[in-house]
């Protein structure tokens, strides 16, 4: 890929400033992996250049494409990290750092330790900057991309480290484009049987039904232009094989009971254009009952945003209608931000502690209280100039969200929340107020610590509790820095008899 095709798949052009500092990239990279193959025998500097394009492609912006073209600069070749400091400033450098250190996982202990402390690595990282993460998945995707080069048993590691990992982290940024693509690769190497399978079945079905999809696109294009409905674009779009394959097992492998194994994609310009799009396909082809989602008044847990509804198309046969704005389809396909800005705008709550949730698969009942998220709330007033300045956009999603909360891990690999200063007696009356009670001793890293210790963010510990002892002690109360903690020591100790003042 030249420079001039890794600039043109980004959606907006780029500036001048912006055009010359990814040119020069370009140059340095190229230079400072002179010599070095891949696996497959390409030169090296194909990989950044491919990784820098997913997240052009994705519109991200100039800093971002940036260290993407640098991420491996640091790692695999004799530049230093001052050099690349020098030549591209400290916030490609801080990325690149971050890319490096989340890159470099130490393979120890059981495949859950591995998994958490990946999950972990991931977390820090995002806590500092969200591009040091949609790099690593640009570069997981290409590698995946790539894996044909490997041996099999390192395809198979990799594959299931992408599934377990990658995936969920992707779905949750709501890229749904990098996450299908990412699904697919591993099912292909988890599953090849299965694989295959449906691969043969699409390739059949979609010869079949890609006739008809095409008369229902003319006919539909006829009717909204008739009824002038504005409309951005519609097409056929065929349904990726994992999530296929999932759909089948779920119908017990009867294809003729899945409905949208081609759908119609129809992109309008607004929300209301949405329903009147609508109106104007159910006039058109008589829809299916039950069988009408709307997304956009209730989108889904990871932002989504479309309305689907299955209607009985040209000759009677049974396809899946989808509508959506511009917008909404940007967001689905690539957008990362404008959705989280979206989400927390709709459901006018913090998506904070949702968007935890899902990342790591369990509630959290320490949610971020709402006035702190006031930078959140300035985000939001961002949203229009996102399109046309990126970098600054980008730049503002790395304001330290985490700035006064500290995320401190128990040895099973579950995040307690912390006030800045909290210590192992608020960690452990987090965890429970038994464990408060008893606590008796902390580990912070391995490490014997002192209960007043200052926890970091990171941090992982582990409270050593002693059986004898009933009652906490009423010198914690000097120290602690949560509510929670306090009120429960008194609770616990005027139980036990003792008059507090
Ligand atoms: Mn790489």
């Amino acid at each position: 890929m030249t420079l001039k095709e890794l600039l043109s798949l980004h959606p907006n052009p780029f500036d001048k400033e912006q055009t010359m500092r990814i040119t020069k990239a370009f140059a340095f990279a190229q230079e400072a992996h002179k010599g070095q193959l891949r696996k497959s025998g390409e030169p090296y500097f194909v990989h950044p250049v491919e990784t820098a394009a997913i997240l052009s492609r994705m519109g991200m912006g100039s800093i971002t494409i940036t260290a993407a073209l640098l991420h491996d600069v640091y790692e695999d070749t004799e530049v230093t990290l001052d050099e690349i400091r020098k030549e591209f400033g400290k916030e490609v450098a801080f990325i690149v750092e971050g890319v490096t250190k989340l890159g470099k996982v130490q393979l120890k202990g059981s495949d859950e330790e591995y998994y958490l402390e990946n999950l972990r690595k991931m977390f820090l990282a995002m806590a500092q900057d969200i591009r040091v993460v949609l790099i690593r998945l640009a570069d997981r995707l290409h590698n995946m991309r790539t894996l044909q080069f490997h041996p099999p048993e390192k395809q198979q590691r990799i594959a299931k480290e992408t599934m377990e990992i990658y995936v969920p982290i992707a779905n949750r940024f709501g890229i749904g484009e990098l996450r299908g693509e990412l699904e697919d690769l591993c099912f292909k190497y988890l599953d090849p049987k299965n694989y295959q399978l449906v691969e043969k079945l699409e390739e059949d079905l979609y010869r079949e039904r890609e006739q008809y999809v095409n008369l229902a696109i003319i006919e539909l294009k006829k009717e909204l232009k008739k009824k002038r409905v504005p409309v951005v674009d519609i097409h056929g779009r065929a349904k990726r094989y994992y999530s296929l394959f999932l759909k089948l097992k779920a119908h017990e492998m009867r294809i003729e009971d899945i409905y949208d194994l081609v759908a119609i994609r129809i992109i309008v310009p607004s929300i209301s254009s949405c329903y009147e799009a609508l109106g104007i396909v159910h006039q058109k082809y008589r829809p299916m009952i039950g069988r009408i989602k709307d997304y956009i008044s209730l989108p889904k847990p990871n932002g989504y945003r479309s309305i689907h509804t299955t209607v009985f198309g040209p000759k009677g046969k049974i396809m899946e209608v989808q509508i959506r704005s511009e917008r909404m389809h940007n967001e689905a396909e690539y957008g990362i931000a404008a959705h989280w800005i979206y989400a927390y705008r709709k459901e006018n709550k913090s998506w904070l502690p949702d968007w935890r949730q899902a990342l790591f698969g369990r509630d959290h009942s320490h949610k971020v209280p709402e006035d702190e998220l006031t930078w959140v709330r300035q985000l939001k007033d961002w949203n229009e100039e996102t399109q046309k300045a990126p970098d600054e956009f980008w730049q503002s999603l790395r304001i330290d969200f985490f700035k006064n909360h500290i995320f401190a891990f128990t040895p099973q690999g579950d995040v307690i929340e912390l006030p800045e200063g909290g210590t192992p007696i608020d960690f452990a009356y987090a965890i429970h107020s038994e464990v408060g009670d008893q606590a008796q001793g902390a580990l912070i890293n391995r490490k014997m610590s002192a209960l007043d210790t200052p926890i970091h963010n990171g941090d992982l510990v582990e409270i050593i509790l002693t059986k004898d002892k009933k009652l906490p002690s009423r010198d914690w109360l000097e120290f602690v820095k949560t509510a929670n903690a306090r009120s429960r020591i008194k609770a616990s100790l005027r139980k036990g008899g003792v008059e507090l003042i």
